[in-house]
C-alpha cells in the first residue's frame, strides 16, 4: 500500500533510474554467482574443470581462472583463426569448447583461463 502511494509521488524520470538499478543488480547477481564457492563443470561431460578458489576479477566480464582444476582435464590447442594467436582451451574428455587462455594472468601460473560462461556449469559446495 505505502509503496504504491511513493510510487505515485516519484519524480518523472523514476523509469530511467529503474532501469539503471537493475542492471546494477543483475551485474551483482551474476558477481554473487561468480564469487559463489564451487566447482564448475563442462555442460556437455561433467568434467571437473575449474574451481571458485582460482577464479579471479580479470574485468573482462567473462569468467576468469588462473589454472584449471585438474590440469589433465583442460587441454590448450594453438588457435591461428583469422590471424590471430591465442590459445584455445577445450574440454579434455569431450573436446567441447571452453574459451581462451592468455599469458597475462595472476601469479603463480601468469596464465588467464578466459572461459565463456555457457560452457561452464557450476556446482555449489
Ligand atoms: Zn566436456
Amino acid at each position: 500500500m505505502s509503496e504504491q502511494d511513493g510510487a505515485d509521488n516519484l519524480p518523472f524520470g523514476t523509469v530511467r533510474i529503474d532501469m539503471a538499478d537493475k542492471v546494477i543488480k543483475d551485474k551483482a547477481e551474476w558477481k554473487k554467482a561468480l564469487t559463489a564457492e564451487g566447482l564448475y563443470r563442462c555442460v556437455c561431460c561433467d568434467a571437473e574443470l575449474f574451481r571458485s578458489d582460482h577464479k579471479f576479477d580479470s574485468g573482462s566480464g567473462w569468467p576468469s581462472f588462473w589454472k584449471p582444476a585438474v590440469d589433465e582435464h583442460v587441454k590448450a590447442e594453438a588457435d591461428n583463426s583469422l590471424f590471430m594467436r591465442r590459445t584455445e582451451v577445450v574440454c579434455n574428455r569431450c573436446d567441447a569448447h571452453l574459451g581462451h587462455v592468455f599469458e597475462d594472468g595472476p601469479q603463480p601460473t601468469g596464465l588467464r583461463y578466459c572461459i565463456n560462461s555457457a560452457s561452464l556449469k557450476f556446482e555449489k559446495e
